[in-house]
């Protein structure tokens, strides 16, 4: 008995979490700071805690009450239908059911390099095929339309990550618009704003209500702290929205995580503290940091630091987790996320102290 020829498949490389690296190097896990993976320095909403106590009780009923408010709430947020919100477990569930509506077998998508892993491992699980795009890094990893073009060849979807993970920059919609008018009309945009709320610039979902080839990705495990729960959703035009009932898990979103996501809707002043902290950070790295930046709109800042594995290693022995970055094909940069500002401030203090030794 054996799987089917899974060899064109990578496993995912999260960052390393508090738990392991404590483990591993005998630390204290409360004495280790961790900005290897994008999360809220300052956990979840006070108020999405509550929810999910208080909806612990109800965790034996099927979320049907809770998936139907939040889509309606989301819907309304953005000012699209509900049938256009398609809920899902994380922003990677969304992405999945992306590829099952789109893609068939054969079928090839265009991903960005340096990217975010999980649209080619998607792709791959749905019997697509995987091309992608270079962002240089001499080129200040530049998100033009012409770098996007270039490299298509009528691929089904086309990536565009806005603030990009890793470099934080941003897709212009003129720029976003001219892609999706030059690639082919059966061309779906998938525009991932997974650190949305962090940039100033404007949301995609505003192109939907004149475009059927754009999408937009958003999820609740960056700005809103709620990486755990596992909730996201893709916004798509309202042409095809209703292959949603046809392509979804039944309950895609669990009734906590409904939940959760609802009363966190509600904490605009955990989100702006979350943001204002973030903006901080940034500054405060690009101005105080020892190594090459680039300008980030998200949670986090890239830098150059020679061998990001080594200058990651000696940094996790002072008890700061960074993100080398090495598996996203650039092993001479790691990348910090915003912590809060003590944390920020020891993990410049400790990569400084590594870098000059
Ligand atoms: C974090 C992230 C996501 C979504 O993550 P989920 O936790 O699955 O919602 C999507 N795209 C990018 C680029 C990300 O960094």
């Amino acid at each position: 008995m054996e799987p089917r020829d899974l060899s064109a498949h990578v496993a995912y490389q999260a960052g390393r979490g508090i738990e392991e690296v404590a483990r591993e190097l005998g630390f204290d896990p409360d004495d280790l700071v961790k900005l290897a993976s994008n999360e809220n320095p300052f956990g979840p909403s006070p108020a999405a805690v509550d929810a999910i106590r208080t909806g612990a009780g109800n965790a034996s009923s099927y979320p049907k009450a809770s998936h139907t408010d939040l889509t309606a709430r989301l819907a309304k947020r953005w000012a699209v239908e509900p049938v256009q919100v398609w809920l899902a477990n994380g922003g990677d569930g969304a992405l999945d059911y992306l590829s099952r509506a789109m893609l068939d077998p054969g079928d090839e998508v265009l991903v960005p390099s340096p990217g975010f892993a999980y649209y080619g491992m998607s792709a791959r699980y749905h019997h697509g095929e995987v091309n992608d795009y270079s962002l240089s890094k001499s080129d200040g990893f530049g998100l033009t339309a012409d770098t996007v073009l270039s490299a298509y060849d009528g691929e089904r979807i086309v990536y565009l990550t806005s603030p990009h993970n890793p470099s934080g920059g941003v897709f212009s919609l003129d720029t976003i618009e001219s892609i999706a008018d030059e690639t082919d009309e059966r061309t779906l945009v998938v525009v991932d704003e997974a650190y949305g709320e962090y940039a100033e610039t404007e949301t995609a979902i505003s192109l939907l209500d004149e475009r059927d080839d754009v999408a937009v990705l958003r999820t609740f495990s960056k700005a809103f702290g709620l990486a755990g729960v596992r909730l996201g959703y893709a916004v798509v035009p309202d042409d095809w929205a209703d292959a949603y009932a046809r392509v979804n898990t039944p309950f895609a979103a669990s009734e906590l995580a409904c939940r959760a996501g609802l009363a966190a809707l509600s904490d605009d002043e955990h989100v702006e503290k979350s943001v204002e902290t973030a903006r901080w950070a940034r500054e405060y790295i690009y101005e105080t940091l020892d190594a090459s930046t680039w300008e980030s709109h998200g949670n986090f800042v890239l830098a150059e630091v020679g061998s990001a594995t080594e200058v990651a290693d000696a940094v996790q022995e002072r008890g700061v987790i960074l993100r080398d970055c090495t598996s996203f094909g650039l092993p001479e940069c790691v990348r910090i996320t915003c912590g809060t500002k003590d944390e920020t401030k020891r993990a410049v203090r400790e990569l400084n102290e590594v870098l000059s030794a």
